[in-house]
């Protein structure tokens, strides 16, 4: 495949003078590999400058559920970007802010009543973390500043993130500069009753001191797509409320139908007290994220006392084009229309699983490990296979030797026959 922008070698590096060279996330500009320039997107296909697709096979990290470029969601941009682009929203709101809430409330249960804006799925767990912990302090003056958080999980990069996801490569340096986290292990398969144990007896010595589990329904994403039972959180979220905990779904990789309906916690029997949702909110479009919570967590900050109110906010809070993308996006999610996509790609995964040992799926999940010997993130496996992928126009970015496929939901059948091609081949 032919490259369009290269990754500069030491030499090279040292003649340029006309550039800031660009540092990119997650990426370990050392090995020299190629990096691409799209200059646009249509359905599942990234298109380099010298017009070559690449399908997209991870949703471009997560974040595309419906397919690049979606022309309703790009036309609501186009208008709101026409109109305004961003306002302070501290006493100040706008259309499409009270829009998303009231079309998300649709597909709600009574018991979420508020909303809070943010940017990005970190910081809306950040948020979630910080309304838990605050209401106990408004409420009972109570300090239940502690966390509980789940081994292999991921809440993403800030140290917010960094702090309640697991301990890894991805934070080592950082580690003593994070806060404390008591951790659960991950629910394996037929010892899920560990996991509900240590959470029961952390609750029974501590409860005094947690303010929240923030927990990854159903699926640690980064952890390496390790998926387990919907009872798990049932169980939790009960000891949860014996305990007086606020129960946390970070639902930023799994809502907006990535498992099969439109938001995990559907899947099992209980609501949590607050849902963080980024990804998919705006059909991963443009940035945007937005923290959901109940009355009871509002009303501890409801208050004629200043000092009470939530002291969060960035810059960017509720970016009115972002919320005209993410208006137009829950249009598109009118009678969980796109969950019919999902249930196509899911079959069509249920067709490959006796092609590969085991295989395991989950909505718009397909994934394996592709070598059992090394298995951590920086493994080397997965680098080469994400190479082996690429130059034969797939974009698949394995978590060390844990292939999966996780493509936007009108990805078309010829290309997953593509994909899967090239995975029966590795
Ligand atoms: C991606 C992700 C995050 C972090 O979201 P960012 O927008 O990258 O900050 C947090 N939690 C989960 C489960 C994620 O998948």
């Amino acid at each position: 495949m032919n490259t369009s922008i290269k990754t500069l070698n030491a030499t090279e590096r040292r003649i340029i003078v006309n550039t800031l060279e660009i540092w990119h996330p997650f990426w370990q500009h050392g090995l020299c590999e190629p990096i691409f320039e799209i200059k646009e997107t249509k359905d599942e296909f990234l298109i380099t400058n010298d017009d070559k697709k690449i399908i997209d096979g991870i949703s471009s990290w997560w974040v595309n559920t419906l397919g690049h470029n979606n022309p309703y969601i790009k036309e609501a941009i186009k208008k709101q970007a026409d109109l305004m682009q961003q306002i302070i929203f501290a006493g100040f709101t706008h259309k499409p802010a009270i829009e998303v809430a009231q079309k998300l409330k649709s597909f709600l249960p009574d018991k979420y009543t508020h909303i809070f804006y943010s940017d990005s799925g970190s910081i809306c767990v950040e948020v979630a973390l910080k309304m838990a912990v605050g209401y106990y302090f408004n409420k009972f003056g109570k300090n239940k500043s502690k966390i509980v958080a789940m081994e292999h999980s991921y809440h993403g990069d800030t140290f917010g993130g960094m702090s309640s996801g697991a301990e890894s490569v991805f934070n080592y340096p950082y580690r003593k500069m994070l806060f404390d986290v008591i951790r659960i292990p991950y629910p394996k398969k037929n010892e899920e009753e560990k996991t509900i144990k240590a959470y029961e007896k952390i609750l029974k010595e501590k409860s005094d001191e947690i303010g929240a589990i923030v927990l990854e329904p159903l699926v640690l994403g980064s952890g390496g797509m390790m998926f387990y039972e919907p009872f798990v959180l049932d169980e939790l979220y009960r000891l949860s409320k014996e305990y007086d905990v606020m129960f946390v779904l970070d639902e930023v990789m799994t809502g907006f139908g990535r498992l099969g309906t439109m938001f995990a916690y559907e899947q099992t029997n209980i609501t949590p007290d607050i849902i963080c949702l980024s990804k998919g909110l705006t059909g991963g479009t443009l940035p945007l994220a937005a923290t959901v919570c109940t009355k009871e967590i509002y009303d501890a900050y409801y208050s004629i006392d200043k000092s009470k109110m939530f002291f969060h906010s960035s810059s960017y809070s509720a970016n009115p084009v972002s919320l005209a993308a993410a208006s137009a996006n829950l249009d598109l999610w009118k009678d969980k229309k796109p969950l019919n996509e999902v249930k196509r790609i899911n079959e069509y995964y249920k067709k490959q699983l006796p092609n590969f040992n085991n295989a395991r799926i989950l909505g718009d999940i397909f994934a394996f490990e592709a070598d059992n010997s090394q298995n951590n993130y920086v493994s080397n496996i997965g680098t080469k296979l994400y190479s082996y992928f690429l130059e034969n126009g797939v974009l698949l970015r394995p978590l060390g030797n844990t292939v999966y496929v996780m493509p936007p939901y009108c990805i078309k059948e010829e290309s997953l026959d593509k994909i899967f091609s090239l995975l029966k081949n590795i």
